[in-house]
């Protein structure tokens, strides 16, 4: 695999256990069957707690079940993961990074005690609700109501573009009383079977097609006063979960371009065209050589992200720009691996195409690259051009 300045050799021995079982399992037990997942629009749902056996949801938080593994080794798992497709990596994203990080981080003692241990072992699974059908980018002018009401909340309004909703048990879904403007955002842990919840299917996406995507409809919705996360109120608390989930994919996304490049490679030398290997050509070697410096680059900026996020130093701004230039980076060069295989290149057969058209989800996803680079943009000069 490719490892161009031998990045790798400085994982520790937890870290190199990780990468190898995620692999192994990825060869094994999804890498078979996901061309037909991503045809079929379908994700291998019965892997869900094997996953969750594997250690493969949230493994860098404190307790309640999970092993606090290294920011370093959970970056690398993401990877591996997204080296087999990239719904593989937001399953695992979700799961652990927007649903049980919230609840770790904000959650009471006893919806720790509650779902983490679910979420953790894959019995249970969770999605979130932030997008809306009006707002995505700008999740701060969010319409969905959450009205005080016999101790507790009664929700209305609806969320669009939710990662697992159509399979999940509990939605964190962010939301506040609209009558008063100056009233917080709050994140209420919703169970999906409460009265008023619809979660239906989004279908005939044309990218990350292994992966369950839904709406989640609140008409009504009753959550008593223990549902609320007590810790945190304001945008924070959703763009604090984001902060996490984009590290995750600041790593993800090299996976996603290492396996086109592998692929290429493997391509180009087995190959012939004009009585010998492809891969003698200097314009397939040009691509290659391109590929395999660009993911290098992308690889040393998320070991250095790992770094920053160890000793406390990581700045939401630190990743804005590893998912700005590492996504961008898989998106691109994905296509070029994808050229490189000709006609095969455009089948399910594979993982190049379905790589680069997962990766238009991932680009637009987590913020879009547009709004990575207004984040930079302002960082930078302090002035911001949002509106
Ligand atoms: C498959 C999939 C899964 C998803 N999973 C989840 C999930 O689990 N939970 C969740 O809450 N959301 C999820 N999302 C939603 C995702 O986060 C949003 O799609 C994203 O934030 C963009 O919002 P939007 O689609 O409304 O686009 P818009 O915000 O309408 O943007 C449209 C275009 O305008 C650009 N734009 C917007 N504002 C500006 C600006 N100020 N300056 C310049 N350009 C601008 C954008 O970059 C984009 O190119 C998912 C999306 C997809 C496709």
């Amino acid at each position: 695999m490719l490892d161009y300045y031998g990045v790798e050799a400085d994982l520790s021995e937890e870290e190199r256990m990780i990468q190898e079982s995620a692999r192994e399992f990825v060869d094994e037990k999804v890498r078979p069957d996901i061309g037909e997942h991503w045809i079929e629009g379908t994700f291998p749902k019965d892997l869900i707690p094997e996953m969750g056996e594997m250690g493969f949801y949230a493994p860098n938080l404190e307790g309640y079940g999970s092993p606090n593994v290294s920011e370093k080794a959970y970056g690398i798992l993401m990877q591996e993961l997204e080296a087999c497709d990239s719904g593989l990596r937001s399953m695992a994203s979700v799961q652990g990074a927007l649903v049980m990080y919230p609840i770790h981080a904000y959650g009471s003692e006893e919806q720790k005690e509650h779902w983490l241990p679910k979420l953790g072992s894959g019995e249970a699974v969770g999605c979130f609700g932030l997008t809306e059908p009006e707002h995505g980018s700008n999740p701060t002018a969010m319409e969905t109501r959450a009205e005080e009401a016999d101790e507790g909340y009664v929700l209305n309004g609806s969320k669009t573009w939710i990662t697992n909703s159509p399979i999940a048990d509990v939605a964190v879904v962010w939301a506040r009383d609209q009558t008063d403007p100056d009233t917080p955002v709050r994140g209420f842990l919703v169970e999906t079977d409460r009265d008023g919840v619809s979660t239906n299917k989004i279908d005939e996406k044309l990218s990350l097609r292994a992966s369950i995507t839904g709406e989640i409809g609140l008409n009504d919705v009753y959550v008593p006063e223990e549902n609320i996360l007590p810790g945190v109120e304001g945008m924070g608390g959703p763009l604090g979960c984001l902060t996490q989930a984009r590290y995750g994919i600041a790593w993800g996304a090299i996976g996603a371009a290492r396996d086109g490049f592998e692929t290429a490679r493997d391509y180009a030398t087995d190959r012939e065209q004009f009585g010998g290997p492809i891969a003698r050509f200097q314009l397939q070697q040009d691509k290659l050589a391109e590929m395999a410096t660009q993911i290098t680059l992308a690889q040393l900026l998320a070991h250095r992200l790992a770094d920053l996020k160890e000793r406390g130093d990581m700045r939401p701004q630190h990743v804005s720009m590893a998912k700005r230039n590492n996504v961008r980076m898989a998106r691109d060069q994905s296509r070029i691996a994808r050229e490189m295989l000709g006609g095969n290149g455009i089948t399910a057969d594979y993982s190049p195409m379905r790589h680069m058209a997962n990766l238009e989800t991932v680009y637009t996803y987590e913020g879009t690259h547009d709004i990575h680079t207004l984040i930079l943009g302002e960082d930078l000069t302090g002035f911001a051009a949002y509106e």
